[in-house]
């Protein structure tokens, strides 16, 4: 986090600019004739001082901060203290409360944070030995709306893909949910697929093992994005069955074959606030949820 800070606020004086953020300019693309220093201002909140330049061909004059993407950001600072609380069990709302900012400022500094997301997921070089992967629920704002999460585990225990899908309820709720907000499609496959598909673009190398529970429709997508790769679907239930006949049945711990993405979305549940179980903070909007996420992912590697 610390690094990420220093990157987005980095001014230091030495810097020296390579192209001209001008578009229509000649030196957009290419550096040619250069640039002349035209002295420096002061940012009293980043205590930095920060240097300007001119173009030598179009004249017009900027900064180093002018290609920052907090560029014109008043309070710079706030965005990653704001990121830090986000992914520590804070809400919006909280946030705004300990940042001393309106909840409207707090809301529009979090839907920045997707052009950070969207820097870090670039750079980030994802490497997974063993996936495992599952799906976790939550609501959109009411239990007649549920929503599910596909989450993708390195053997490092590092989260590589969240994604967000709608669902319909089960259950008692189903009919009263039909009835009050309509017909709700089914995204959970395209979703599931959607991961695997991105996963498979971005991962450095392709992993030796996939494990999962043994959900009817995981053997289908797996083959389809990973065919020759070894896949173990674990079965709790049938485990349970035959319990008696296993060494397991005295012994405390249990082990858990499915450890690594368990434990992310118990993780999950605990630092992302609007997932958390009998809380009145949810999620409003699905895509929020899915930046939220996002932020998660990309505070696992700054
Ligand atoms: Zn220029």
């Amino acid at each position: 986090m610390r690094m990420l800070g220093l990157q987005l606020l980095s001014t230091n004086m030495s810097f020296s600019p390579q192209l001209c953020p001008n578009p229509t300019c000649h030196q957009h693309q290419f550096k040619s004739v250069g640039f002349n220093r035209r002295g420096y201002f002061h940012i009293k909140r980043a205590r930095q001082y920060i240097l300007k330049f001119q173009c030598k061909q179009c004249k017009k004059i900027f900064s180093s901060r002018t290609l920052k993407p907090d560029y014109r950001h008043k309070k710079m600072d706030l965005n990653l203290k704001l990121h830090k609380l986000l992914v520590e069990g804070s809400s919006l709302r909280s946030c705004a409360r300990i940042l001393n900012m309106t909840y409207y400022n707090t809301y529009k500094k979090f839907l920045w944070l997707r052009t950070l997301v969207d820097i870090e997921k670039k750079k980030l070089k994802l490497q997974a030995k063993e996936l495992q992967f599952d799906e976790m629920e939550t609501i959109h704002h009411t239990k007649c709306k549920p929503l599910s999460i596909a989450i993708f585990v390195n053997e490092n225990h590092q989260i590589l893909e969240l994604k967000v899908a709608q669902m319909p309820a089960k259950g008692r709720l189903a009919q009263f949910s039909v009835k009050k907000y309509g017909y709700r499609s089914d995204e959970r496959v395209e979703k599931m697929k959607a991961g695997f598909e991105s996963l498979k673009k971005n991962l450095v190398s392709f992993p030796s093992t996939i494990k999962s529970d043994a959900h009817p429709t995981y053997l289908k997508i797996v083959n389809q994005y990973f065919p020759n790769i070894k896949y173990e679907q674990i079965n709790q239930a049938d485990k349970k069955r035959h319990q008696d006949r296993l060494h397991e049945k005295l012994q405390k711990k249990r082990f858990d074959p499915l450890f690594n993405v368990n434990h992310k979305c118990a993780l999950l549940r605990s630092q992302i606030k609007r997932l958390c179980r009998r809380s009145w903070c949810t999620t409003k909007k699905v895509e929020n949820l899915q930046l939220h996420l996002d932020l998660f992912l990309i505070s696992q590697f700054i």
